[in-house]
């Protein structure tokens, strides 16, 4: 099938042809016809099946077909990411596809300045792609108007869901026309019963377009796992980056000190590495990025969080440093290689506190990891296991969050309170009572952006 066969315009075609894509992907064959149709969707697939251009091509052709109101230029799409760097990520995308078409568009996200953001959106734009924190900061201060938003898109819904954003969903909705005068349109790798009653609110009938069965995994992807006791971890990595000569290799840490004193040590070893983590700036984790994909680091050691829409091209090498405390996290990780038809290999090193997160992953993934054992690396039987500490995983809340009990988190920034804590016992104790069901999830994490823009 060919992307003429789609019904995209000449524009779109031509974009699309500059890009060197000669067919679509699942996603895009079976998303797009129906979101030029004006239908609601809800999509399951992860990043790495083009779904990006999945939402964004038939975005840009509604809105050309769709006229305008006349005299202004109010914001008519409207795409909500979990994180700064999917939101960059999407923003490049818009402006690639829609490079030949007379559309204008921004990225807003915190961690960098509000100001040059207000003056974007007060010179007008067609797509707003945006986190939900900086949005309603946008909200509050009434410098960005939602009211004309005609199509919605929900990225990476279930990361936003794990991230705790749910209730600054909710206020982003309220915010814009009531559903049945918009296009919804909601992306998930994963479907949780909360993300299908995130849906049942969001989405008028929707249609439901699958680019791989829910919570697989990527087929190209090789994995593998090398038992290694937890002390000799940093020097198998090194021995593998090092003997196989990996050039681009994107490792992950369970937390934030993890992946700042891992990038120190291999450094010593003389691979060059960068972390990022939800405690660096935004200019710090932009920097590493870049340096990363432009090939000038090696090794980007990262958190679960910080990495989230990662969009790397070729991406030959994901290592897991340590596995993560929710299954689900492994799919998303090891989703930034093999992407869009690429081959691909997952490493995992895995130690003798971490068979019960092994078991875990296997369960979800329904298969047995193929195991290999290095000579010189092999684990140290009389080893018993301990405990895995820090919590339940990724990046703990940023600085200037408080945990309270119960675990809602106030932030010092502006006082407000979310998680459990702002909610009335009732309610707390019913969704307790829904959470023992359901499975386990991180401890909602505190949106760290402070207030502010980023013209796109
Ligand atoms: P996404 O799932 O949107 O994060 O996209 C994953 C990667 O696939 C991106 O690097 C895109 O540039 C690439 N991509 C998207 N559509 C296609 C296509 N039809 N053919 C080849 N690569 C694509």
């Amino acid at each position: 099938m060919s992307f003429e066969s789609l019904g995209l315009s000449a524009e779109l075609l031509r974009a699309i042809a500059e890009q060197g894509y000669s067919q679509p992907t699942v996603i895009q064959r079976k998303a797009i016809p129906v979101v030029l149709a004006g239908k609601d969707v809800m999509a399951g697939a992860q990043t790495g099946t083009g779904k990006t251009a999945g939402f964004t091509l038939p975005l840009l052709q509604r809105l050309m077909q769709i006229a305008s109101p006349k005299g202004h230029r109010p914001i008519r799409a409207l795409v909500l990411t979990p994180t700064r760097e999917l939101a960059a990520q999407v923003g490049e995308s818009i402006a690639t596809y829609g490079r030949h078409l007379p559309l204008r568009s921004a990225v807003v996200f915190g961690g960098v300045k509000i100001n040059p953001q207000i003056d974007t959106l007060r010179r007008g734009v067609d797509i707003l792609i945006a986190t939900p924190g900086r949005l309603l900061d946008h909200a509050g201060q009434r410098t960005v108007d939602l009211s004309h938003v005609e199509i919605l898109v929900l990225d990476e819904a279930d990361r936003m869901l794990d991230m705790g954003f749910i209730h600054d969903i909710r206020k982003v909705l309220a915010l814009l026309p009531e559903r049945e005068r918009r296009q919804n349109l909601l992306f998930s790798a994963t479907f949780s019963d909360e993300i299908k009653s995130l849906a049942d609110r969001l989405l008028n009938a929707p249609e439901l377009v699958e680019a791989a069965p829910r919570n697989a995994t990527a087929e190209r992807i090789a994995q593998r796992v090398y038992p290694v006791d937890k002390a000799r971890k940093r020097e198998l990595l090194s021995h593998l980056i090092c003997s196989h000569g990996w050039s681009q290799v994107l490792v992950f840490t369970r937390t934030k000190h993890g992946a700042n004193r891992l990038s120190q040590q291999l450094q010593k070893d003389g691979i060059d590495s960068a972390a990022i983590h939800g405690n660096k700036s935004q200019g710090a984790r932009t920097r590493a990025l870049a340096g990363f994909k432009a090939g000038e680091v090696r090794v980007l050691v990262a958190t679960d969080i910080a990495a989230r829409g990662l969009d790397i091209d070729q991406l030959p090498h994901v290592v897991n440093f340590e596995l993560p405390n929710v299954p689900e996290d492994y799919v998303h990780r090891i989703g930034r290689t093999g992407r869009a038809g690429r081959e691909g290999e997952a490493i995992s090193l895995v130690c003798v506190d971490e068979h019960k997160l092994l078991r875990d992953i296997e369960r979800l993934l329904n298969c047995r990891l193929p195991q290999q054992q290095l000579p010189g690396f092999e684990p140290d039987p009389t080893i018993a296991a301990e405990p895995i500490r820090n919590g339940r995983g990724g990046d703990r809340p940023a600085r200037g969050t408080v945990r309270r009990q119960g675990g809602g988190q106030r932030d010092k920034a502006t006082g407000r309170t979310t998680g459990n804590a702002a909610k009335p016992r009732q309610q707390q104790k019913q969704e307790n009572a829904q959470k023992t069901t359901a499975r386990k999830r991180p401890a909602p994490i505190r949106r760290s952006e402070k207030p502010s823009l980023f013209g796109g």
